[in-house]
């Protein structure tokens, strides 16, 4: 594929960091190499000397003074290379990508992926597809940017390729204002919890080789899917190039360390790392190696026997909030089980709108939710649905809410 199309013009233009350049090479290099090039501080300077972090039922992760030194110090833009190796394999596993130009990168949380991916590709006036509700986060990021967001519409098996085919008729498929952009979350959506089957991504993708759309697969719930087997991704599929996907660890090693992963054709990765020397430079040394050391003694089976932990946790957590629900919603609002991630999205019967309850009524109640209208393309249109995160609170204290949000509904509506 010819990526030129897709890229813009500040994208185009980056150009490779020369300090950045050397940096990488030194550290390549054999110890025998007299380095004056670059401009790393010397680590002799800083404060922490070593560590020692106490894992959950696994091994203790180390760093002695020669490690601490590397976890100090800056490092290659595209991440530590042996964490990414790791992760390379992991994808080769889960996702075979079939694709032989694919490559990947480590960023700060795949937030920084995606902000990065849309700047590389959004241009203001450019139409974006997506099925909103969606992430506010991703809103936040691409509302700014003057493109128009094109609403595609998704049920509780999340974007509809009907509706795709339906949005795209408008345009023919070499027109040059049709969309190039098409992004979604693929499992566990946020806000609405929905997953995709195999068959409606590979419909998508079809549509999206017909009009040569990139596909941005935004998936940090992929390993929070409580069924098995798990659904291919967009990846899996794709043979032309065409599919960014983001990974995160935010929802299974931790959120707070800020890793993810952007995975795609080797062209577009590139230009995301450019982005990277000239912002971050890299996600943190320390956090690369603190988490690389885990994996490596982990092994793939032990990282996903931890996954199969964090799951059960999840799942059990849906299954009381789903009974809470039931329990005392059942006659004022809808909602549908979700089979991944970790939000339930209720529609509120006889409510136009949650924005005003929430912000007035629920502090009163002492329950707080999300108004759905944040992950709505246009925010000011009334919205029936609020977000309920079933990740934190215990199971009583999820009974408790719902008891306190159906007063708050049955109030509402009389
Ligand atoms: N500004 C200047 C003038 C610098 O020399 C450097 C680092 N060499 C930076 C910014 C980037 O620093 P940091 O590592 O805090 O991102
Ligand atoms: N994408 C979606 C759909 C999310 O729900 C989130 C976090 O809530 C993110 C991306 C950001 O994840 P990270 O913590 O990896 O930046």
């Amino acid at each position: 594929m010819n990526y030129a199309r897709f890229l813009t013009a500040v994208s185009a233009a980056r150009k490779p960091s020369p300090i950045r350049i050397l940096t990488e090479l030194q550290q390549r290099s054999p110890p025998s190499l007299i380095s004056l090039a670059g401009g790393a501080p010397n680590p002799n300077t800083f404060p922490f000397l070593s560590a020692s972090i106490q894992v959950r039922n696994g091994p203790t992760v180390t760093f002695d003074e020669t490690s601490m030194k590397r976890a100090l110090q800056y490092s290659a833009s595209n991440g530590i290379p042996e964490l990414l190796t790791w992760m390379k394999d992991l994808q080769k596993s889960l996702h075979n990508p079939p694709n032989p130009h694919t490559d990947m990168c480590v960023t700060t949380g795949s937030q920084e992926g995606l902000c990065k991916v849309f700047e590389m590709l959004v241009n203001p006036g450019d139409n974006v597809l997506l099925d909103a509700p969606t992430y506010s986060g991703t809103l936040a990021a691409l509302q700014p940017m003057g493109c128009n967001l094109i609403n595609v519409s998704s049920d509780e098996h999340g974007m509809d390729p009907a509706a795709l085919r339906q949005v795209l008729s408008r345009w023919s498929p070499s027109e040059s204002s049709r969309p190039k952009v098409l992004y979604t979350i693929p499992n566990g959506g946020n806000p609405t919890g929905a997953s995709m089957n195999e068959q409606r991504k590979r419909d998508v993708y079809q549509l999206a080789q017909q009009y040569d759309m990139l596909i941005i697969e935004d998936d940090p719930y992929y390993f929070l899917q409580f069924e098995k087997p798990w659904a291919p991704t967009f990846l899996s599929m794709d043979v032309d190039g065409r599919v960014i996907r983001t990974d995160s660890f935010s929802k299974i090693l931790s959120s707070g360390l800020r890793l993810g992963f952007v995975t795609g054709p080797k062209p577009l990765v590139e230009r995301v790392v450019l982005h990277i020397q000239a912002s971050t430079m890299h996600t943190s040394s320390f956090t690369q190696l603190m988490v690389s050391q885990l994996l490596h003694s982990w092994g793939e089976q032990g990282f996903l026997q931890h996954i199969q932990g964090v799951i059960e946790f999840y799942r059990e957590q849906r299954d009381a909030m789903l009974g809470s629900a039931e329990k005392w919603l059942k006659d004022v609002a809808e909602w549908h089980a979700p089979k991944a991630g970790m939000f339930l999205w209720i529609k509120l019967k006889g409510i136009t709108d949650t924005q005003q309850l929430i912000q007035e009524k629920a502090l009163e109640k002492e329950v707080l939710l999300v108004p759905g209208g944040v992950f709505m393309i246009d925010s000011s249109e009334p919205c029936p649905y609020v977000r309920a995160a079933f990740s934190l609170s215990s199971p009583e204290k999820m009974d408790e809410a719902f008891r306190r949000l159906s007063l708050l509904i049955r109030e509402a509506q009389s």
